[in-house]
């Protein structure tokens, strides 16, 4: 265009010349183009500006509403996020082994380790595979070496693959973000460091009493639990600690909320790790 005007006001005479070398040369580009795009493979209307979603056009909302595209980028960030946290991707349901749990009949449980833990395995993968609104919590109590790790992570993995934001984290460095939340600073590291834990479909706490309790912690932990108690969240703790402990290590209102909303789930036996 910009030639066709600069030929025409140059000259002052008929363009009509000018006009049909400059349409030569703007075919001969197009077609050198197409040659370009097919010679590199590239696929059809590789230049043309489609939208990335045809819903949002590619803005990520629609008027104030989240778009779906973009909850779907979310939800594979906070995937990719978990991965990290869990790691090589050992645990889950089918990688199980309740042959380690020894079959023998022990009076104090009532049962063979092996029939609890094959009870527990139970409880936990119906509760992966059926997890939505309103799905209960749990409490994963008893010694350390029984699987309780193990088991948190499969859940995880199973409720974040069918669409759910799950976090999963100790509870040392829960807490540790708090604090940093609290008391670190304006840096923007330090900043909404404990939103996902509120926010999250499934928050599971490994290894809760293992923290430095402090006032501060008690009262996180109260607030955390109320608040997603209040918003029908799900969350799953897995502590080396009795109930009494809980009471007397926070305090009775968490410890009445834990014990009194969670299902219980008893692991109990020996140390399983070495076999
Ligand atoms: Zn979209």
């Amino acid at each position: 265009m910009t030639q066709l005007m600069a030929s025409a006001l140059r000259q002052g005479e008929d363009p009509s010349q000018a006009i049909a070398q400059i349409r030569d040369r703007n075919l001969a580009l197009q077609r050198e183009r197409e040659w370009i795009l097919e010679a590199g493979e590239f696929e059809e209307g590789y230049l043309d500006d489609a939208p990335v979603c045809t819903k949002c056009g590619g803005l990520g909302y629609v008027g104030s509403q989240m778009c779906s595209c973009l909850r779907e980028l979310c939800r594979q960030e906070q995937k990719k996020e978990l991965t990290s946290l869990l790691g090589s991707g050992r645990e889950t349901f089918d990688s199980f082994r309740l042959d380690v749990y020894p079959d023998a009949y022990d009076p104090k449980l009532g049962a063979s380790p092996r029939q609890l833990m094959k009870s527990n395995f139970n409880i936990c993968r119906r509760y992966a595979q059926s997890f939505g609104p309103g799905s209960g919590s749990l409490l994963f109590s008893g010694a350390t070496g029984l699987g309780k790790t193990f088991l948190s992570a499969c859940i995880a993995r199973q409720v974040a693959d069918r669409g759910y934001s799950v976090v999963y984290e100790t509870a040392i460095r829960l807490f540790s973000d708090f604090e940093a939340e609290k008391f670190g600073g304006a840096a923007e590291e330090n900043r909404g460091k404990s939103r996902k834990y509120l926010d999250c479909d499934l928050l599971i706490i490994d290894d809760l009493g293992t923290e430095m309790t402090t006032q501060f912690t008690v009262s996180m932990l109260y607030h955390l639990l109320n608040t997603r108690m209040m918003e029908n969240r799900a969350t799953i703790i897995s502590t080396n600690l009795a109930d009494t402990e809980i009471e007397n290590r926070y305090n009775p209102q968490i410890a009445s909320r834990i014990i009194g909303t969670f299902r219980l789930v008893q692991f109990a036996g020996e140390d399983i790790r070495r076999r």
